[in-house]
């Protein structure tokens, strides 16, 4: 991994939905600042993916941003790298959303471990979604996402500024809008087809929904993520349409953010020339 000092760094380790797929994990992303390696949300497959790029102990901390499947199970998977009896320095922090530690508790029981399966390896606390949460020179905000649970979206800000938001999963949403506000890129949620396949309560976006969520928050640059991956082409579509500020994520798609995009391994974002 080539890292620029002093620049983040977003590895799309996962951003397809709970569906099973073939070639593409449910939501994870790898965000690296110097020595500071965390790992936003860790669904079904994402621990497989992170062992090609990141050793998941030297990780300074995973963030989940809601207790659905494709957002925390593989906190199961990832386990197993740990030692049985590996209490002290080297647990790893596992920050969960307020309730979701009894939610792991069950998860430990529903897969036939004995309680304290994860504490062992596992620092594990609630964050206060309402705090700022500080990490190497790492700073965290939450935002609540408009979802069937509790979701929270996540900001994640360097020293000099530069910002990634995600949204985590979400319907419409104006207040969404107002925090990923001129972030310079935003990973945001395009699950639906249709509008008329959620919920009368909105949880997701469609495609279009969430590329105006990113224009109405004037980014720099954004990212669909949570999208079935037979849905590709479609997006593609859309995107290319609204302009080369946004484009669905892809596994394995690394970038390097700073005041501005610069083009990786696969990568063909180039910042808005305008909001
Ligand atoms: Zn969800
Ligand atoms: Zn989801």
């Amino acid at each position: 991994m080539t890292a620029v000092p002093g620049r983040l760094r977003l590895t799309v380790l996962g951003c397809s939905t709970a569906l099973p797929a073939p070639d593409a994990a449910a939501a994870g992303f790898l965000v690296e600042h110097d020595d500071t390696a965390i790992l936003l949300d860790v669904g079904q497959g994402v621990a497989n993916r992170l062992g090609r790029v990141a050793d998941a102990r030297e990780l300074a901390g995973v963030f989940i941003g809601h207790m659905h499947a494709d957002h925390f199970l593989d906190l199961a998977g990832l386990r197993y790298l740990f030692p049985w009896a590996g209490r002290g320095s080297s647990r790893l922090p596992v920050h969960l959303p307020p309730g979701g530690t009894s939610r792991l508790d069950e998860l430990a029981s529903a897969i036939s471990e004995r309680a304290g399966f994860f504490d062992d390896a596992y620092a594990v606390d609630e964050y206060d979604p309402g705090a700022t949460f500080t990490v190497g020179q790492l700073k965290l905000r939450f935002a609540p996402g408009r979802h069937y649970v509790p979701a929270w979206g996540v900001s994640v800000e360097t020293p000099d500024g530069a910002r990634l938001v995600y949204t985590g999963d979400t319907g419409p949403s104006q207040s969404m809008v107002e925090f990923a506000r001129g972030a310079d890129l935003l990973l945001v949620e395009a699950t639906l087809n249709d509008a008329s396949e959620d919920d009368v309560e909105r949880g997701h976006l469609t495609a279009p929904e969430a590329i105006d969520l990113a224009r109405d928050a004037q980014v720099g640059s954004a990212l669909l993520v949570h999208y079935p991956p037979d849905r590709r082409p479609e997006l593609d579509r859309l995107c290319a349409a609204a302009g080369p500020w946004i484009r669905p994520a892809v596994p394995e798609l690394s970038l390097t953010i700073g005041r501005e995009i610069e083009s990786g391994p696969g990568a063909a974002l180039s910042p808005a020339a305008t909001p």
